[in-house]
């Protein structure tokens, strides 16, 4: 499915526009800046797909990504985090992330990507628990592993699956990766394909 020319569907900043669901969906959540966008290209083959470095007007907007003959639409969900971010701002954000997490039944997991040299934060857990009460699964992905070193991973490593132990909806296993090395790309592709 990682072999076919992945393209950009379609951008939605309210409910009432998401596309029709059909196959398996999966999302991609984190703060703004965790290297999403920078995950989505090496995981599609496209180095364009998902824009790098976020661009205001995309922030507030669910970005679909498809392939013909593919399965799986990814869902790019807007960073959080931003530290300058008006209440309205994170509101209008919760509100919809929430609805999405509710009322997407194809929506089989949301990979939640926590940067290797910070670890889980605050606006981490507020997004774990939105995930938790939607009963959506979410697997933590650790991005820009290349980064810290070996030993330091590790400590992270089982740090936050302690973290992770007690969440009703984390899934248990963690996935580190850089995207500029090409690590746990692999990995990443077969848990998703591995996906009912
Ligand atoms: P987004 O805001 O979450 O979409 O993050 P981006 O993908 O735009 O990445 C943010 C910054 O982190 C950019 O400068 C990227 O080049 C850098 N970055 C992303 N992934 C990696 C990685 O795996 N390793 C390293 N060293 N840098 C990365």
């Amino acid at each position: 499915m990682f072999n076919r020319p992945w393209t950009f569907q379609t951008s939605v900043a309210d409910m009432r526009q998401l596309p029709a669901s059909r196959g398996t969906e999966i999302a991609f959540a984190g703060r703004s800046n965790v290297g999403k966008s920078s995950l989505i290209n090496a995981l599609t083959g496209r180095k364009g797909l998902a824009r790098t470095s976020n661009t205001p007007g995309r922030t507030q907007m669910l970005n679909f990504f498809g392939a013909e003959g593919a399965s799986v639409t990814v869902v790019d969900m807007p960073g959080y985090g931003y530290a300058q971010a008006p209440k309205d701002m994170v509101d209008a954000w919760t509100k919809l992330v929430f609805s999405y997490l509710r009322g997407r039944p194809n929506l089989r997991r949301v990979f939640l990507l926590i940067d290797s040299r910070h670890g889980i934060k605050d606006n981490d857990l507020e997004t774990m628990q939105l995930l938790d009460k939607a009963a959506v699964v979410y697997q933590v992905v650790l991005t820009k592993a290349d980064k810290i070193k070996p030993g330091q991973l590790a400590t992270l490593i089982t740090a936050t699956a302690e973290i992770l132990r007690k969440r009703p909806a984390a899934h248990p296993v963690l996935i580190p990766t850089s995207s500029e090395k090409g690590l746990g790309i692999d990995l990443l592709r077969a848990e998703i394909c591995a996906l009912p």
